[in-house]
């Protein structure tokens, strides 16, 4: 029978330690804050927003919203993170992205300073997972794919992980997130030949193409461990992950649903990283 590893319980686990730490933190004085910088007021973005505001609430984390319109310039961006940065009161700055075309969003990228940055956006916090080193503030979504894995008691030593994904955000990280987990990851990608083949021979399947249920039974067996970190829309607008869940639910081993999977860990690793800043700062 196919287990359905749902984010839900992970999330929660994982909430409880953040409010510990939080706990922890505000015993010796010290809150941790998140500011949410936003250009505009997309209604995703803000949908999103709200979301985050209210989790920080029920997780002790104090939050700050500094908005900026949609003709803002790159040098006034860059003077608003940089106060950031000189802020002690801030512990964590979340830049909405993708900002407006005008705007130089690699400038931005380098401009907070690696030690607030929770999305991991700065190069500078790529190059130390790159490195092994996952001390410091890492990407959410592959973390979050990681803490999924762990929580079902996924045993990934010495075992093959194919990744459907290469981008910086998310395959490249978590390759290097499974290497250090000893096992042995396959990155795939648009244009890997006989994919299937790859993906059937892996123990463990981790699909990040935002191609809605365009993976099938072709792609894994009764054996197969699914990760579904796609997010993306049928035709119907129905949102789904990558994976034909109808198709795989009663076939493979595991498998995340989509929505109610990777996704609902992912904000919670945000604020995590929000408490773990604050920490590092006062280590
Ligand atoms: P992306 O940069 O567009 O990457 C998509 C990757 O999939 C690329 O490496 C691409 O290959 C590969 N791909 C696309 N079609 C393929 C095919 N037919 N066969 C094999 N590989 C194929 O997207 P992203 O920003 O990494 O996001 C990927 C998905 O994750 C999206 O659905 C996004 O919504 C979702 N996402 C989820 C979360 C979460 O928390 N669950 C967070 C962020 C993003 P090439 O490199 O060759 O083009």
């Amino acid at each position: 029978m196919t287990e359905i590893l749902k984010g839900k319980p992970v999330a929660d686990q994982l909430k409880e330690e953040i409010k510990e730490r939080v706990r922890a933190l505000q015993g010796r004085n010290l809150q941790p804050k998140l500011t949410v910088v936003r250009i505009g007021a997309n209604p995703n973005d803000i949908s999103y927003e709200k979301g985050i505001l209210k989790n920080c609430g029920n997780l002790g984390i104090e939050t700050e919203v500094i908005e900026r319109p949609q003709e803002v310039t790159t040098e006034e961006m860059v003077e608003l993170l940089e106060s950031l940065n000189a802020d002690d009161a801030v512990s964590g700055v979340l830049l909405f992205r993708p900002v407006p075309r005008h705007v130089d969003e690699e400038v931005l990228r380098n401009a907070l300073d690696p030690d607030k940055d929770v999305d991991c956006m700065n190069p500078r916090n790529l190059a130390r997972v790159f490195e092994s080193d996952f001390s410091r503030l890492v990407p959410a979504t592959p973390m979050a794919a990681m803490k999924v894995m762990e929580h079902y008691g996924i045993e990934l030593e010495g075992k093959t992980v194919a990744v459907v994904n290469r981008s910086l955000v998310f395959g490249r990280p978590i390759a290097m997130m499974l290497l250090s987990k000893n096992a042995t990851p396959i990155i795939c990608h648009s244009r890997t030949k006989d994919l299937t083949e790859v993906t059937k021979n892996a123990d463990v399947v981790i699909v990040a193409m935002g191609r809605y249920a365009s993976v099938g039974k072709d792609y894994v067996t009764e054996d197969s461990i699914v990760i579904d970190v796609g997010v993306s829309e049928g035709a119907d607008g129905k949102v789904g992950g990558d994976a034909d869940f109808e198709a795989l639910q009663d076939y493979v081993k595991m498998i995340t649903p989509v929505p109610g999977g990777v996704g609902s860990v992912t904000t919670t690793i945000l604020l995590e990283q929000v408490v773990k800043a604050c920490e590092l700062k006062h280590a």
